[in-house]
């Protein structure tokens, strides 16, 4: 049988450091990452037939679980019809549909291909919308891996501990303005847009502070300067309606990404008419993509969309927050401190060895990510068959596929690999 190692090795002869995505690799946690051959609701299995009950979920992108049937279904007859045409399709239409009905703000919506490009689309459209430069984003928030937005990222960037990559000129990020999350900035009227993740869930999980998105939004509107939610994690995640209906803040433009691809290759972004009357063919603003609104995708996408309910988001959060109050004394009677913060169904872990506040920013959730634990920790979940995502700067995943029984071996995992932890690493 072929092992994890193997197909490693194999990988990086031919792939940089053997995987398509740096958050995949195993660099900050050391270690061997595991092939996945296939996933099937909660679980993923490996090369080796070892299966673990996934947290990751593809970073967001599955919310019914792993190869959910009536999505296969969905995905085999679009595939049968043919996959992509360069003309309009009624997939496209209804995933629109279904999206600008459940959000407010949302009038319109462009389809693309990945979180990266909406966000740097509407980035775009806000400029040319607006007839400024500059765009403004918080510190620890990851916006996709455009020039302009990767300074002071979140996810892999912080993970790997890099400022930003090389490769992006000085000019690509002088209109990229930064400032810490939970502090509305005081803007002018050079500011285009402000860019944010209405809960940051790329370094590790910081909620927004009581009325920061309101003040934020009332600045926003001092200076003329739009507010770009980016809801590629917490779009469709953390409810039915996104941030926009959880938080009762209205954005002018919103991206998508991960859950609306019902697992696909997809990302969106919009927002009024009048906004998205700037896009191309009907304005001066330019985007495009061959691929975009592909049928796969849009199948897959309103597939999932269809089959949760506001009653679910509700039920899927309060599994989430007994699950996450378990996990933090079970960690806590080990022998370590655990934070768990809760937004909805998204769940943050913090490790420490002492007792700590939440964290409110990059700089307080950085100082807890890298204290060292969670690589010790990670392993001892792997091992006992709970795949934790491979860096202290991603959340957990719940998808509507975990049972209560997953959820409680989960709990028993974690107390077993912080008393290792506890144990093996004081010194
Ligand atoms: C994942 C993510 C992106 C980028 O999406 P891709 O599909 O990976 O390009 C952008 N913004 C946020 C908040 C994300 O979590």
């Amino acid at each position: 049988m072929s092992t994890n190692q193997e197909w490693f090795e194999r990988a990086l002869r031919v792939i940089p450091g053997g995987v398509d995505s740096p958050v995949r690799s195993f660099r900050s946690v050391g270690g061997t990452p595991y092939t996945v051959v296939s996933g099937e609701g909660a679980y993923v299995t490996d090369v080796e037939g070892r299966r673990y009950i996934d947290y990751v979920q593809s970073y967001g992108a599955s919310l019914l679980g792993h190869a959910h049937p009536a999505v296969v279904a969905r995905l085999r007859d679009a595939a049968a019809s043919g996959t992509t045409f360069g003309a309009p399709t009624p997939g496209e239409v209804l995933l629109a549909e279904m999206m600008t009905d459940r959000v407010a703000g949302l009038e319109q919506v462009r389809l693309v291909s990945s979180g990266t490009e909406a966000v740097m689309s509407a980035v775009r459209l806000a400029r040319g919308a607006t007839g400024r430069d500059k765009v403004l984003k918080f510190d620890g928030c990851y916006h996709g891996h455009s020039d302009a937005l990767l300074v002071a990222g979140g996810s892999g960037v912080a993970q790997l501990g890099l400022p930003g990559s090389a490769g992006v000129t000085e000019g690509a990020v002088a209109d990229t303005l930064v400032a810490p999350y939970n502090v509305v900035p005081r803007l002018d009227e050079s500011v285009a847009a402000v860019l944010v993740e209405p809960v940051a869930a790329n370094m590790n999980l910081v909620a927004p502070r009581e009325g920061f998105l309101a003040r934020l939004r009332e600045e926003c509107d001092r200076v003329g300067a739009l507010l770009i939610f980016d809801e590629v994690i917490t779009g469709f995640r953390l409810d039915y309606a996104g941030a926009e209906a959880y938080f009762g803040v209205r954005a002018d433009l919103y991206c998508f990404g991960k859950v609306i691809g019902g697992g696909l290759p997809v990302g969106a972004f919009g927002g009024s008419r009048d906004v998205l009357s700037a896009l191309a063919p009907a304005g001066p603003v330019y985007q495009a993509g061959t691929l975009s609104g592909n049928p796969l995708a849009t199948a897959a996408g309103a597939e999932v969309l269809s089959r949760v309910t506001q009653r679910d988001y509700a039920e899927l959060s309060e599994r989430v927050g007994r699950f996450a109050a378990a996990m933090a004394e079970a960690v806590g009677s080990a022998g370590l401190v655990a934070r768990t913060p809760v937004e909805g169904p998204l769940m943050g872990l913090y490790l420490s060895r002492e007792g700590f506040e939440e964290p409110r920013d990059f700089e307080e959730a950085r100082r807890l990510c890298d204290n060292g634990l969670y690589r010790a920790f990670f392993h001892a979940m792997l091992d006992q068959g709970v795949a934790l995502a491979p860096g202290a700067y991603e959340i957990l995943f719940v998808s509507f596929a975990h049972s209560d029984e997953d959820l409680s071996r989960t709990v028993e995992a974690a107390g077993v690999a912080a008393g290792r932890v506890a144990r093996t690493a004081t010194s």
